[in-house]
């Protein structure tokens, strides 16, 4: 079984990346964030668990993630192996993640990190203005208004939700990046990390990757 890790900060693009490599590898993308949804629509007994925690606002504890993440792996389409894509998001998560899969008598292949550098995070994260009438998405940047503040389809006022205030999106990115930074380090030490440089356009991006994981050993395009 393959087990790939596919490591980002919220911004970076990781989960676009994720979903673009699953077919050329051939693998399913394992995103936690949808392991819950379908755990809870399914009302497994771990979905159950999960739900009393997300409704709560508070983190699903690493016992129930993994114990869902291993129902995924024992299905068929994850035989050949999985691209994980939101986990692990710590550095206990990354270690159990590891004694989970030494079990199986498997490993992750390698972590690969979609890098962008803090203030290119911070800028695509936190330009984000929406339309006060209906919701229409801007970003400063990436998607400006015509006229600042003034959404081009109906004229409305642009606002900025609390979550998306620089100030907040500052902090929330700090503490994000110190716990990325951790999982960084386990598999830097382990030899299995590998680094792609995120702020190039996204088939660029899934290139590198690409190249990257087909020169792992026993990985060269079949
Ligand atoms: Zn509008």
């Amino acid at each position: 079984m393959r087990v790939l890790v596919l490591l980002g900060a919220p911004g970076a693009g990781k989960g676009t990346q994720a979903q673009l490599l699953e077919t050329p590898l051939g693998l399913p993308r394992v995103a936690t964030g949808d392991l819950f949804r379908a755990a809870a629509r399914d009302g497994t007994e771990l979905g159950r668990q999960a739900k009393v925690f997300m409704d709560r606002g508070e983190l699903v504890p690493d016992s129930v993630t993994i114990g869902m993440l291993l129902e995924r792996l024992a299905q068929p389409d994850a035989s050949v192996g999985v691209i994980l894509d939101g986990f692990p998001r710590t550095r206990a998560q990354a270690q159990a993640l590891d004694a989970t899969l030494v079990e199986r008598g498997a490993g992750v292949d390698s972590a690969l990190l979609v890098d962008v550098p803090a203030d290119e995070l911070f800028a695509r994260l936190s330009g984000r203005w929406l339309c006060s009438a209906t919701g229409h998405p801007y970003h400063e940047k990436a998607a400006p208004p015509k006229v600042a503040g003034i959404c081009d389809i109906d004229g409305s006022p642009l606002i900025q939700r609390d979550d998306d205030k620089p100030e907040v999106v500052k902090a929330r990115l700090e503490k994000q990046l110190g716990a990325l930074g951790d999982v960084v380090d386990h598999y830097r030490a382990a030899g299995k990390l590998k680094v792609v440089d995120g702020t190039q356009p996204i088939a660029g991006v899934t290139a590198s990757l690409l190249a990257e994981i087909r020169a792992l050993p026993g990985w060269a395009a079949e």
